[in-house]
């Protein structure tokens, strides 16, 4: 089937990108086209991970208004920290479920695309998972990427702030930075992690100068609460002029099959997406703090 791989669209339902507010177009992707490294021992390999030679990726797809402006190659990392109740992508938290691939082929990869991406103003978009979670690979992407005059992003929930350093956020163009609660207390509740590293995080991008498109999962009794929004806003004007807009992103139910399959217990199995009463008061919330929200 050459790059196509027929099962991918079921291997990867993000949030956003089910989401009916964003006519993502995905064009193709799956996991095929990189050659796995061979003949690496675990050792070999860990010490690999460590300097950024390979990275362990759960799939890749090319799309349109997704992840970023343009047309996007967006490459989901494997392995997450974070245990999030409404995780659509349970399947993506343990890094060794992922493909080992090289530095150079993922160089090779975005190379192939790249006019694709200057003609559409698009470029490569890191998710996951949680993309911080492989730094030195994506971070010498990037570098790679910037090299080709390519545009870079980077979606993350920012909790491994401190595994980013100032030069690696020197090749971040964009950050899609999750921001997943207003207060810690609610933030543990929603993902087992805690808060302060993504307000860090946001706040190291602003200093930098990169521009960040917030995302806010409105989840009906467990985010909903009016003052957590508020929270929400007020971690969001922390970051300034950074911050673009805010996309509130409805809760639902797509990603309940994975959970089933792995037979991990599925805490929201009976949760309800959000009324339009709600997601209009939680949008007219972040307008009242002068933010524009998709
Ligand atoms: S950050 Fe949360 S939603 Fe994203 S992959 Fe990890 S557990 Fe899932």
């Amino acid at each position: 089937m050459g790059e196509q791989d027929a099962g991918f669209r079921s291997t990867k339902q993000h949030m956003l990108r089910e989401s009916k507010e964003y006519r993502s177009q995905t064009l193709m992707g799956g996991l095929s086209g990189f050659e796995s490294p061979i003949g690496l021992d675990r050792r070999d390999r860990i010490r690999a991970l460590r300097t950024g030679d390979i990275g362990f990726v759960h799939s890749w797809d090319i799309n349109t208004s997704v992840d970023g402006p343009g047309t996007r190659m967006t490459v989901f990392m494997s392995g997450c920290p974070l245990r999030c109740q409404y995780c659509q992508n349970p399947d993506t938290w343990k890094m060794r479920d992922g493909k080992p691939v090289t530095l150079e082929a993922m160089i090779k990869k975005i190379d192939r695309y790249a006019d694709l991406f200057k003609a559409t103003n698009g470029g490569i978009t890191f998710s996951g998972g949680e993309s911080m979670m492989q730094a030195p690979f994506v971070s010498r992407v990037f570098r790679a990427a910037k090299e080709m005059g390519i545009h870079t992003c980077l979606d993350t929930s920012g909790f491994l702030n401190k595994d980013y350093t100032d030069e690696m956020i020197e090749d971040i163009d964009l950050c899609l930075l999750d921001v997943k609660s207003g207060d810690e207390e609610t933030y543990r509740k929603v993902t087992g992690g805690v808060l302060q590293p993504t307000i860090d995080f946001g706040e190291r991008l602003a200093k930098a100068g990169k521009k960040i498109w917030v995302r806010f999962v409105l989840v009906p009794g467990l985010t909903s609460d009016e003052e957590n929004v508020e929270n929400v806003a007020k971690i969001c004007e922390r970051f300034g002029d950074a911050v673009e807009h805010i996309d509130v992103l409805p809760f639902h139910q797509l990603g309940r099959p994975k959970w089933h399959e792995l037979r991990i217990p599925y805490p929201l199995e009976d949760q309800k997406g959000p009324s339009q009463a709600l997601r209009a008061r939680v949008k007219e919330q972040f307008e009242n703090h002068g933010f524009k929200v998709y």
